[in-house]
């Protein structure tokens, strides 16, 4: 007995469908009708090895909409009689034009083998055309043929041999809608696959594609689903919402990004000694893509997109800080002077997240600068010009951007790794991202670099600490795409979507939707963070002090000095006494190999956690608080003045170069820690982060630490 085998040929009219029919079945074939309509159905049947094999030869189209009766005719061919394998026969000397329709089988996750035919023409017009790169980025196997030669018949039998056998593993490669219609698509398909019997027949993200594209044939179908109000309101809904956001159909939109699709994949596996039709996209990217000019635009753009960013920000920020204040004197005036909840509202709560509510309009103006760029179009182009140097350390084109964005705050730079599909990429570029040199630890390196090193070499010292920061994060993705998240680099398709002007209420719903996160994020994790940190250094509110400290004030109310002098002397010995001071008087060992061991800097450091800048502010407050040292007026002195517990000065360029290593490495704050978690859905990898960083912060410190003693440096 011959095993059985159906293959469908589906095609665009005129790609050498029939022509490749007759080469398969030679003249056994019949021509009836398509049950209920007046399409032509044309069969034939063939014995290949152990097979026989029915050939159907579909009608020719351009899509598979419900637009014309041949394209319903097609799909519920494909879909209901489930061939074997469909054989997407391509006119290769209109490529795009016909991958177009390629692009919807692989929609629908049919077993697909594309016919690259009439290559001959192709040949002529000058076309050469990568195709293993090619089958490697559609997914799908190619097979170039002359049917009117018969040539590339066999191969295409020995394709179809393997996949009927299931050699070919099928790779699942579906296209990019963007980030809008991917998340609306998702969402549907939640719902769709609620109603199994639908589920079962159709693959749920088809159907939810065909929906927004408002498919009348498949919402006819639906409409007798158990679902189908949910179902419809929902797409109703998604309708809407991508229309307000690209101000046009969400149909369109669907077409563009499959162009876009096919267009990036050729432009990569295709070469033509022949000029193409010239779109203003097409134009525009001679330019922009250009491969001289690509970078240097692209990195003057990100320029931009910096100055803009801080720029603007800079008087934003500037409120922030008033409406902190006012808000602190408001709160300080109302509760009692003095007390444990005053210092909780006004130092814990109001201090504590203004201090990261003051990221507040750099995060949002970077995003705003962010929508621009990727609702435009250009950063799709912006990827695919990183991708061979991010493919060195075995990231995605895609990872550039976060990393980037790491310079100005490692939390929307966590965020913005959404926008790489793969998960592997994904993860390694969230973990390694911290190591990026955000904008909070520059007051960090301002402060040590201006204390201990000559202005003359100030800016190369600052410099180096970014270096380093970017050294640690290649390595470490190096390293965690070797051994945590194996396998190969997912190949890279750039995605060519024409070019668009944003629309400005598309542009604040990004900004809005991504800043919002951050907001959340200051309300909730960073909020419970900063009590937690204030409780740790307020508490116990009354230690045990060495002096009996209220009454010597009292009895000092004349001289002004030093009643303040006994004031600070209480807040020293209260922080140092706190739990806070306690820890860190516990924990500064740990640092005794890295240069700097007292416990005021180790209190600093875990002031970090809550975000980098308050290091600066802790080592102030600690420092002007009762330092018995007249020198020490400033925290600059009070610096360069610290003693170690033997007596010897503690910091010099070496033990301050090696302290900002690693305020520069260790733990993130709490804000990125939190959006990790979110971004991961775990507490693993927030935890995990946190762990690795800080020991790879100590490692590398001690490095330096010890080797700069070792060469001398260290004097
Ligand atoms: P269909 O509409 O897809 O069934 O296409 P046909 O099989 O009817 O072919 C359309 C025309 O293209 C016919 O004139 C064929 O002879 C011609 N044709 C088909 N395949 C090839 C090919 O590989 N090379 C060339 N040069 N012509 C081809
Ligand atoms: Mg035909």
């Amino acid at each position: 007995m011959r095993k059985k085998l159906t293959i469908a040929l589906a095609g665009n009219p005129n790609s050498g469908k029939t022509t490749l029919f007759n080469n398969l079945t030679g003249a056994r074939q019949h021509v009836g009708n398509y049950p209920g309509v007046t399409v032509e159905k044309k069969e034939g049947t063939f014995k290949y090895k152990d097979y026989k094999i029915n050939v159907v030869d579909l009608p020719g189209t351009y899509s598979l909409t419900a637009y014309s009766i041949d394209e319903i005719v097609t799909r519920n061919f494909v879909i209901e009689e489930k061939p074997d394998v469909v054989i997407d026969v391509i006119d290769t000397s209109n490529l795009e034009r016909n991958l177009y329709l390629a692009t919807q089988f692989m929609e629908l996750g049919v077993p697909l083998i594309l016919a690259f035919n009439m290559s001959d023409i192709a040949k002529k017009q000058g076309t050469k055309i990568d195709q293993n790169k090619l089958a490697e980025f559609l997914g799908v196997p190619i097979v170039s043929t002359v049917a009117t030669k018969k040539v590339g018949t066999n191969e295409l039998l020995d394709e179809i041999m393997n996949m009927a056998e299931g050699e070919i593993e099928p790779k699942k490669v579906v296209v990019n809608y963007g980030k809008e219609i991917r998340e609306e698509l998702e969402n549907l398909e939640e719902i769709l696959k609620k109603d199994r019997p639908l589920a079962g027949k159709y693959p749920s993200r088809w159907l939810a594609v065909k929906l927004l594209e408002s498919d009348e044939d498949i919402v006819k179908k639906i409409e007798k689903s158990s679902f189908s109000e949910e179902i419809l309101s929902t797409v109703e809904k998604s309708t809407a919402h991508l229309k307000s956001i690209f101000d046009d159909e969400p149909d369109a939109i669907i077409a563009d990004r499959r162009y876009g699709f096919i267009s990036g994949a050729c432009s990569e596996a295709v070469s033509r000694n022949y000029e193409t039709r010239h779109t203003t996209s097409d134009k525009i990217d001679k330019v922009l893509v250009n491969r001289i000019l690509g970078l240097p635009i692209f990195l003057g753009l990100m320029w931009l997109v910096f100055r803009f960013t801080f720029k603007v920000s800079e008087p934003l920020m500037g409120w922030v800080e008033m409406i902190q204040e006012w808000l602190g004197n408001i709160f300080g005036g109302l509760l009692p002077d003095g007390s444990a909840i005053q210092s909780l509202v006004v130092d814990g709560i109001i201090g504590g997240v203004g201090s990261v509510l003051i990221f507040v309009p750099i995060i949002f103006l970077l995003f705003l600068a962010m929508a621009v760029l990727e609702d435009s179009g250009y950063m799709a182009r912006a990827a695919f010009i990183m991708d061979r140097l991010m493919h060195k350390i075995g990231l995605h084109g895609r990872s550039f951007i976060p990393m980037l964005l790491g310079f100005g705050c490692n939390l929307p730079a966590i965020m913005a790794t959404r926008t790489i599909e793969d998960r592997k990429d994904r993860f390694v570029t969230i973990l390694v991202n911290p190591f990026i040199s955000c904008g909070a630890r520059l007051p960090v390196y301002t402060l040590f670099i201006g204390v201990f090193f000559a202005e003359r070499i100030a800016g190369n010292v600052l410099f180096s600490l970014y270096i380093l920061g970017m050294i640690v994060a290649v390595v470490m993705a190096k390293i965690f795409r070797r051994f945590l998240f194996k396998g190969p680099a997912s190949p890279f398709v750039m995605e060519l979507p024409p070019y668009r002007i944003p629309t400005i209420k598309g542009l604040f719903i990004h900004m809005w939707e991504r800043g919002v996160v951050y907001l959340k994020k200051a309300g909730t994790v960073i909020f419970v963070g900063c009590v937690l940190i204030w409780f740790l250094s307020n508490f116990p509110w009354q230690p045990k002090y060495s002096k009996d400290y209220n009454t010597l004030i009292e009895q000092a109310q004349e001289n002004e000095e030093l009643a303040s002098k006994l004031e600070n002397e209480k807040a020293f010995e209260k922080m140092e006494k706190s739990y806070a001071g306690r820890i860190g008087r516990a924990i500064a060992p740990v640092f005794r190999p890295l240069g700097f061991d007292d416990w005021k800097t180790s209190v600093g450091l875990i002031g970090g956690f809550i975000a980098k800048e308050i290091v600066v502010g802790t080592l102030g407050t600690l420092h002007s608080v009762g330092e018995a040292d007249e020198e020490s007026k400033t925290l600059r002195q009070a610096l360069q003045n610290q003693k170690r517990s033997d007596g010897s000065k503690m910091y010099n360029p070496l033990t301050a170069y090696s302290f900002m290593v690693f305020v520069l490495l260790y733990m993130p704050c709490v804000a990125v820690i939190g959006v990790i978690k979110r971004e991961t859905n775990s507490w693993r990898w927030p935890i995990f982060t946190a762990v690795y960083t800080t020991v790879i912060a100590w490692v590398v410190a001690f490095v330096i630490y010890q080797g700069g003693t070792f060469l001398g440096l260290g004097l």
